[in-house]
């Protein structure tokens, strides 16, 4: 059956809800096709169940591309306010949980619950368990999809990642930009748990569980956030920012106790210098487990001023070469994607094949972790819509 839209979109993620809203707001007849059987899935499954809608202070300098200017005009156009009042428009109640990072009070629920409500009151078609086989560019595009053949003169990819391949993640965002020549950069996943080498994983991995605050750094880049010992590495959001930038096989940086010295009170004159002594300070400001475990393989070589300021750099100086990642399995997100060069950064339509735009995760666009990714997916489905 032959189906006649003004705009296809492609994925019924957070991205592409938002962009067939905006577009139908403006009169424009939009279908979205989503190969799942409901939308906004990784929407239910966000932020714990409570989906970090997004950060109050949201600046490009919160997101990784090849060119960290594409975003901002996106970012400008529509912004963490914008979507606070469409949150409080449908009376959802959120709160801040931490560095401006916003939550619903209830759950993701009431934020795929609005933004079906949106598409209904802006007459989009919502089309679940459809697979999308082909997109062929004649005049316009002809889409074939579940029993359907869609065609319209605009079609905005809104596939998302290659994260959590079990939730419904393709490579199909991708494969697209392919066959319609627009370049790639290379993909990674991102907002990812570290694993150990096999020299880190015989000392540390007896720490699983283990949680502290500390600063984990690799170049200039750095953030102070609490990181948590598993099994396998480390993860928490301290670990999982940093993830986003490590490149294999260079090292990691983590000071265990930001902004204090354990040793002060070993270096006075008269205080005991031995190791239970050592254990009882470092107790009192690490985790008890991990204080042991660090002064069993970090112990100093002998008790002396010098021996002592070796113990402290190595706790602020912890550097690391993880064995690699948790891999798509894990990742919150995929770094890399569609070159920016390739689209408008207005827009978000291709260059070089009009009426084909990208959206969302599948852009080379990558936010830090705390809401940064939900709302580049607003601001850049909120500018695809404005311009079909
Ligand atoms: C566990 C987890 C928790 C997260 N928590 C947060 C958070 O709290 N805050 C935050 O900002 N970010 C969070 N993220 C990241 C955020 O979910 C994504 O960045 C965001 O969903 C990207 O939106 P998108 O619309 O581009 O892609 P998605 O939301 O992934 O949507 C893509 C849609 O396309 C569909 N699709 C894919 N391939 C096809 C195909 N071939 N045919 C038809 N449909 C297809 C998918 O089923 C999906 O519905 C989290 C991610 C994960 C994995």
């Amino acid at each position: 059956m032959i189906q006649e839209f003004d705009a296809v979109v492609l994925g019924a993620g957070a991205a592409g809800l938002m962009c067939a809203i905006e577009a139908g707001k403006r009169g424009r007849r939009v279908a979205v096709l989503e190969h799942a059987e409901r939308p906004g899935k990784k929407i239910l499954i966000s932020g714990g169940g409570r989906c970090n809608f997004t950060n109050l202070t949201c600046l490009p300098e919160n997101f990784l591309s090849a060119n960290p200017h594409f975003c901002r005009s996106a970012l400008a156009r529509y912004t963490p306010a914008d979507f606070i009042a469409l949150v409080e428009k449908h009376g959802i109640s959120y709160h801040e949980k931490t560095l401006g990072q916003l939550f619903c009070n209830r759950s993701a629920r009431d934020i795929t619950g609005m933004l079906e409500e949106e598409c209904r009151q802006a007459d989009v078609r919502v089309f679940v368990d459809t697979p999308i086989r082909t997109v062929r560019k004649t005049t316009g595009f002809i889409i074939e999809a579940g029993d359907h053949e869609f065609h319209a003169p605009a079609v905005v990819v809104a596939t998302g990642g290659l994260s959590i391949p079990k939730m419904g993640a393709t490579a199909f965002g991708y494969e697209l930009a392919r066959q319609f020549g627009v370049a790639i950069r290379e993909c990674r996943p991102a907002l990812v748990p570290l694993t150990f080498n096999n020299a880190n994983n015989k000392s540390y991995s007896g720490l699983a569980g283990v949680s502290t605050e500390v600063i984990a750094s690799w170049g200039k880049q750095s953030f102070r956030e609490k990181m948590l010992f598993t099994h396998r590495g480390l993860s928490g959001p301290a670990i999982l920012q940093i993830s986003s930038y490590w490149k294999k096989p260079e090292p990691i940086m983590i000071d265990l106790l930001p902004g204090r010295q354990a040793t002060a009170e070993l270096v006075q004159s008269n205080a005991s210098r031995n190791p239970i002594a050592a254990t009882r300070v470092f107790r009192a400001l690490l985790p008890a487990r991990l204080a042991d475990r660090w002064l069993e393989v970090h112990a100093p070589p002998d008790w002396t001023n010098r021996g002592l300021a070796t113990l402290e750099h190595n706790l602020h100086n912890w550097t690391i070469v993880p064995g690699g990642t948790e891999g798509y399995e894990k990742a919150e997100v995929t770094a890399g994607g569609v070159d920016t060069n390739e689209l408008s950064s207005r827009t978000m339509e291709c260059r070089k094949v009009p009426g084909l735009f990208f959206i969302g995760e599948v852009v080379d666009v990558t936010g830090h972790l705390g809401g940064f990714n939900f709302q580049w997916a607003w601001a850049s489905g909120y500018c695809a819509g404005q311009a079909l």
